[in-house]
């Protein structure tokens, strides 16, 4: 799609969509959303209001209760048309997203698919949805257990999966019953707005969705959470604002469940296939140019062996093509914004000051927008401040190590426990090491863990909760047990 502009897609949404209707902010403002491969305007997006937060709120209790009581078949088939209308409208979502957020656009067709699968795969669940009956120990009465849906749930979502982190989180709720209110970031809030376009085209009545940008997400979210009308808040974010977040929730008491930060360690044995390895790094760091919340962070890799991956590292990134993630070409675009690409050189610059040695990059380039080079970093001393923050930018700083027990102490030697990578070729290590490893996914030889299907989410400070798969959609139900008399 050459020449891509937003006139490119005549339907999307730049007011609030309020449980389907599209209405101006309460008080009329609007912000800017940026290119962030130019750092120029390119929509200007109503900026919702407390008031309007409230209106969402009304629009998804009136729809509730009709909502929770479409059956289930319904409401797959308007999931299954929204994953068609998605994979009908993929180049232009990918554009969309390519454009608000900069990512280059395979790994924004990349990403489209994968939102699409949400629907499809909660298309498939929602028909599923099923409890249990026993008999009581004491046989005298029997215990039934029914599956309800939790009830209005508020959905807060990152700019680094603008597509996929809504439609994780829109899927299963819509699949189990519940009316949601998306509050998408404010970076990207566009792809946010075409997805309920999506919904709405697909069938989803009015009410049941609501896309609310805003500015002020504080304020808007915390008005919402603390309504006793919603019932559920599924936030994917920072693990700061995820704090944030379950203390005002507490208020209410409201179910929470929480996609928080990562700082996923990629171990590498000296018998693994150093081939594979390869590949999974490319994958596992630099997929959104580093901006995931599963990217590797932290590289350890035997010591018979490290000199040669961060060579062989070193040389498959600085063959890729960097630029504004629009351009065909491109395969690492700009980071988000300035104050990323800024927070990325300071980490950078931190470990080399602190010993580090450069093998690729190190540096951002000189021209305009939020750009970093891809960068290898070799003899990270292990207290870097690179090794404890996420880093969130194509930077790959690698350690050794020459000792099982000692990587395995290094890599959950964080306060996150999202994701861990492991590469070797003993399957018994394999396992053994997978079990150890204090994270909620592993990848065993593999570098990339998304996947609808499965159980996604975080120990530790990464989060409480799972997106994807059956357990997805528990997440927004309720166990009810009815104890009957027999
Ligand atoms: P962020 O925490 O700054 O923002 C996330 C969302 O919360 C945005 O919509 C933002 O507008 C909103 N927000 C910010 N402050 C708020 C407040 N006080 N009250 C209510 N809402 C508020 O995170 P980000 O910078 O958008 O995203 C990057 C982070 O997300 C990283 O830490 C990354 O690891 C994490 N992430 C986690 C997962 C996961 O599944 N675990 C997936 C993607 C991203």
């Amino acid at each position: 799609m050459a020449d891509f502009s937003l006139s490119s897609v005549p339907d999307l949404p730049l007011d609030l969509w309020v449980g389907g209707v599209e209405r101006a902010a309460s008080d009329g403002g609007r912000f800017d959303v940026l290119d962030p491969a130019t750092g120029k305007v390119v929509a200007s997006v109503a900026n919702g209001t407390v008031d309007d937060a409230m209106a969402c709120v009304e629009a998804a209790d009136a729809a509730a209760a009709s909502w929770a009581a479409t059956a289930p078949r319904e409401r797959a088939e308007i999931l299954r048309r929204a994953f068609e209308l998605m994979t009908e409208r993929a180049d232009e979502i990918a554009h969309l997203i390519s454009l608000e957020n900069g990512k280059a656009l395979p790994d924004a067709r990349g990403e489209t698919a994968y939102a699409a699968e949400f629907f499809r795969w909660y298309a498939e669940e929602a028909v599923r949805a099923s409890g249990t009956v026993m008999t009581a120990p004491s046989g005298a009465n029997r215990i039934l257990v029914l599956q309800q849906p939790v009830g209005i749930a508020v959905l807060v979502t990152p700019w680094n999966f603008p597509a996929a982190m809504a439609t994780r989180k829109i899927g299963p709720a819509l699949a189990a019953g519940c009316t949601v209110i998306l509050k998408p970031a404010s970076d990207t809030p566009l792809t946010a707005l075409l997805m309920a376009k999506v919904l709405a085209d697909a069938g989803v009545p009015e009410g049941v969705v609501s896309v609310l940008p805003a500015r002020r997400s504080g304020a808007v979210v915390s008005a919402m959470v603390h309504d006793p009308r919603v019932r559920k808040l599924s936030f994917t974010g920072s693990t700061e604002v995820g704090r944030v977040l379950l203390k005002e929730a507490a208020d209410q008491v409201v179910n929470c469940s929480m996609e928080l930060g990562g700082n996923a360690p990629f171990l590498v044995f000296e018998d693994a296939d150093l081939d594979a390895a390869i590949d999974g790094a490319m994958i596992a760091k630099m997929r959104n140019a580093g901006e995931a919340c599963t990217a590797a962070n932290r590289f350890y890799v035997h010591a018979d062996v490290a000199e040669e991956f961060s060579s062989r590292l070193a040389e498959r990134m600085r063959a890729l093509t960097v630029g504004p993630g629009t351009a065909d070409d491109t395969q690492v675009g700009p980071l988000v914004n300035e104050e990323s690409a800024a927070k990325v050189d300071e980490l950078v610059r931190g470990a080399v000051s602190a010993g580090a040695r450069v093998v690729l990059g190190g540096e951002r380039p000189d021209r305009e927008g939020f750009y970093y080079s891809p960068t290898v970093l070799l003899d990270v001393p292990r207290g870097a401040d690179i090794l404890g923050e996420e880093i969130f930018g194509p930077v790959a700083p690698v350690l050794t190590f020459t000792d099982e027990d000692d990587a395995i102490a290094m890599a959950n030697d964080t306060e996150y426990g999202l994701v861990s990578y492991v590469y070797t070729r003993d399957l018994a290590r394999g396992l053994r090491v997978s079990e150890r490893l204090d994270a909620g996914m592993v990848g065993l030889n593999r570098g990339l863990v998304s996947d609808p299907a499965a159980p996604f989410g975080g120990t530790k400070q990464s989060g409480i909760g799972r997106e994807g798969g059956h357990e997805g959609m528990l997440d927004y139900m309720e166990s009810k047990y009815v104890a009957v008399s027999w």
